[in-house]
């Protein structure tokens, strides 16, 4: 069992209270960053540190804090993205729920980087529990000093305020986070500007995950080379992996990245429920699945990015021998097409589409070229949609039939035969 760094609180009753926190080295790093780094010198420990983004692109943390005019007279604002949408993802609802004094600490100090003093936490509506933990660890870290004006006695203050979402997935898209926040409809919207430049009320914001910003204190406590050394070069530091679906063991691990997708579900998982795996989703459904025989794949940005899927929200998904992928492609499919904004055509009409013809080969009345007619669709969609949520539609909906044809063929011939 590798250290645990990020769950080392988790399985403690009281690992929610300040007091729990401190007693493990909790804004030990705030300190740190307060007394020895410039905001400047904390964005390039955190770039040396090679820290990426844990919310699914992957993008560097340091490289996006850097984006943000330094020369800008507008406030700068910082957004938590806790909107944990992806289906198979739910290790930002752990740490906000058993440790989240992590993820505060994580928001003072970025916050402190980027120069910013009014910060959003967007949390997914439904968790109930990781909204009440927050506020109350917002509210002890305020008594305490770590939030407020003159965070420790230094120049730094800080407010952090939480917004509910309200059951839409698009809210995690992060300029569909920000309209949301304004108030508005959440729809996303053009980029470039990134958020870094122009983002909530038209000023520089940084929006990061939950998980990203809970690995500041322990990056800042243990220093960047200690983060560095943990897993591949180009993936470093503590990572959360959610594993579900036909396992024996479903939870949330923190393991190294690097590990094979095999292992993972095999060592970790405990196993398929039944028989063997037949595949696996490795980053949340938008990630294209892996048939059994590529599990040796390595679960991190590069290499998952090479066998062309993607690390994702690192949910990763167990599926096995019992499991119908044209079932799983219908239910992802439907997933995606009911959360659609309806902004873009490819994806609002296209995955409408691609549902409504994979509901008709589970029901045994496919059709030959219904096929073609779904790989026409993934075509269309992919590439041409406004965001990311079209496009992962189509990509998780495009390996389902690359890997498995033989399974939508033969619910297809079953129909043809008996009509
Ligand atoms: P993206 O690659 O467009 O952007 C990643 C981040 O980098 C953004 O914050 C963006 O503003 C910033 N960025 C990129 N280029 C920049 C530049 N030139 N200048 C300034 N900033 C720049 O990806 P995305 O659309 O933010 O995220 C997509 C991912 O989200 C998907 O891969 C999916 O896995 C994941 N996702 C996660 C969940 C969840 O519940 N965790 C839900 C849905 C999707
Ligand atoms: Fe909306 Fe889908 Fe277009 Fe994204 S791709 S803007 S979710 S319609």
């Amino acid at each position: 069992m590798s250290e645990q760094v990020l769950l080392r609180n988790i399985d403690n009753p009281n690992g929610h209270k300040i007091e729990t926190y401190e007693a493990s080295g909790g804004y030990q790093g705030l300190r740190t960053v307060l007394r020895d780094f410039a905001p400047d010198e904390v964005i390039e420990e955190v770039k040396s540190a090679n820290l990426r983004g844990r919310g699914g692109a992957g993008f560097p943390t340091g490289l996006k804090w850097g984006f943000v005019p330094k020369d800008s007279p507008l406030p700068r604002y910082l957004c938590c993205n806790a909107d944990e949408g992806e289906p198979g993802t739910f290790k930002d609802r752990i740490l906000m729920e058993r440790d989240p004094h992590q993820l505060i600490e994580g928001m003072v100090i970025a916050a402190y980087a980027i120069g910013c003093r009014t910060a959003y936490l967007y949390i997914r509506g439904e968790y109930h529990l990781s909204i009440d933990r927050c506020q109350q660890a917002i509210a002890a870290a305020h008594a305490r000093g770590y939030l407020g004006a003159n965070i420790l006695d230094s120049e730094h203050s800080l407010e952090i305020h939480i917004h509910k979402g309200a059951g839409a997935y698009i809210c995690g898209e992060e300029t569909a986070m920000l309209e949301s926040i304004e108030g508005r409809r959440g729809q996303p919207k053009l980029k470039p500007p990134f958020p870094a430049v122009a983002g909530l009320y038209e000023c520089p914001t940084v929006v990061n995950n939950v998980e990203t910003l809970a690995c500041l204190p322990h990056l800042f406590r243990r220093g960047g080379e200690w983060f560095a050394s943990i897993g591949p070069d180009h993936s470093p530091g503590p990572k959360l992996f959610g594993l579900s679906g036909q396992v024996k063991r479903p939870g949330v691990y923190e393991l190294p990245m690097g590990m094979a997708l095999g292992e993972m579900l095999e060592v970790h998982g405990g196993g398929a429920l039944t028989g063997k795996f037949k595949a696996a989703i490795p980053g949340g459904v938008s990630a294209p699945m892996f048939p059994r025989s590529a599990f040796d794949v390595k679960m991190d940005f590069g290499s998952l990015a090479a066998a062309g899927s993607m690390l994702g929200s690192a949910g990763v998904i167990g599926l096995d021998e019992t499991a119908s992928i044209p079932v799983v492609a219908r239910r992802i499919t439907e997933f995606f097409s009911h959360e659609s904004c309806g902004k873009c055509t490819p994806c609002r009409e296209g995955l409408t589409w691609a549902a409504k013809i994979l509901r008709r080969i589970e029901a045994g009345q496919g059709q030959p070229g219904d096929v073609e007619q779904l790989e026409m669709l993934c075509g269309g969609i992919f590439g041409n949609s406004f965001c990311a949520l079209g496009d992962g539609a189509a990509w998780a909906l495009g390996a389902a039939l690359k890997h498995f044809r033989p399974e939508f063929d033969a619910l297809i011939a079953a129909h043809s035969q008996a009509g």
